[in-house]
Formats: C-alpha cells, structure tokens, sequence
C-alpha cells in the first residue's frame, strides 16, 4: 500500500503528537481495512477491539471511526500491539498483531523506528488473520444499580457483591487493595 502523508497527518493531529505507536496503529488499522474492503466513510457498521491502551489505539479510532463512545471500541487488556476490526454486516473480522521489534533501527533513533513502521511491508513485522468474532448486540442498555458504599448509580455489568451488598468497581477495588 502507498503511503498516505495527509492521511497520516491528519491521524497524528488527531493523536497531538507523531510517534512509533501512532504508526503501529496506523498500519495495522489499514491491514485490517483493505483485507474487509471497508473505508471509514462507507456504510459499514465496524468495530475494533484493541489489545492495548498505547498510542496506537488513537490511530484505529481515527481510520475506523470507532470510538468508546459509540459502543464499538472494545478494549481488551492485554497488554498486546493487536487490533481486530470486525465488520458487522457482514460478520468478518481481521485481527492484525504487530512486532516493531521485527524492524531494527540503530541507536533506537525515535523518528527511524517510525519510518520503518509506517513504510515497511506488512509481512515483515505485522502477523494478519480473518478471525469468527462474537460481536456484542448493537445497543446494550444495561440497567442501572446504585453503590450502597458512594451512592453513585453505575451500569448493571460493572456491579460487585460485596458482604452481600452491591457496590461499584471503584469501591470494590478500594475494599480489596485494603484502602
Ligand atoms: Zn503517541
Ligand atoms: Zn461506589
């Protein structure tokens, strides 16, 4: 694939800076889209699932159009440069893991490293799959519970027992960190 200089301009203004995890993004945004023949302007519903909270995600944000927000950004916390775009009308997904360290660059020089990223052939440090992804229905309205420790109301999915009381995740992780 060419490379795309204000497409990548227009992704590193939306991410504040240009950096070696905006790339790994980036790159694996586009993978993932030419394999499903999606664009971020046509009809089709995506989502991405991504695997970390690192530069890159803002990159698949900005090229699939998937957002927290929305509903379909799907963070998994794997600690993993991997993001899987799915589209939901036709049910096919790619998931696109990426290994930077596969493309050396002397003295670990920043701005190298993500040159290399964004124009070296996928097949060099990218691993790309068609994946079967169960996709979570479209609206989820979840009900809501309130903490009996804070008071706050918070989604159903996100309730806690605790001594058979229902409470937040916040107050939940406060309890077993002993705070
Ligand atoms: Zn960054
Ligand atoms: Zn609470």
């Amino acid at each position: 694939m060419k490379f795309d200089q204000g497409l990548w301009e227009q992704a590193t203004a939306f991410h504040g800076h240009e950096c070696p995890g905006l790339a790994i993004g980036y790159r694996a945004a586009l993978a993932a889209m030419e394999r499903l023949g999606v664009t971020r302007s046509g009809d089709e519903e995506l989502v991405a699932i991504v695997e970390t909270d690192a530069c890159g995600v803002d990159a698949i944000q900005f090229l699939t159009g998937c957002s927290l927000g929305k509903g379909n950004l799907l963070y998994k916390n794997h600690g993993k440069q991997a993001f899987t775009i799915a589209n939901r009308s036709t049910g096919k997904a790619v998931r696109v893991y990426v290994d930077a360290s596969k493309l050396p660059v002397e003295n670990d020089d920043r701005q190298a490293k993500m040159q290399a990223i964004l124009t070296a052939p996928e097949e060099v440090f990218c691993k790309i799959e068609f994946k079967e992804i169960q996709l979570p229905e479209k609206a989820r309205i979840f009900q809501s519970h309130t903490c009996t420790s804070c008071g706050e109301k918070m989604a159903e999915s996100r309730a806690r027992l605790k001594n058979g009381q229902v409470v937040c995740l916040a107050c939940f992780d406060n309890y077993e960190r002993g705070w």
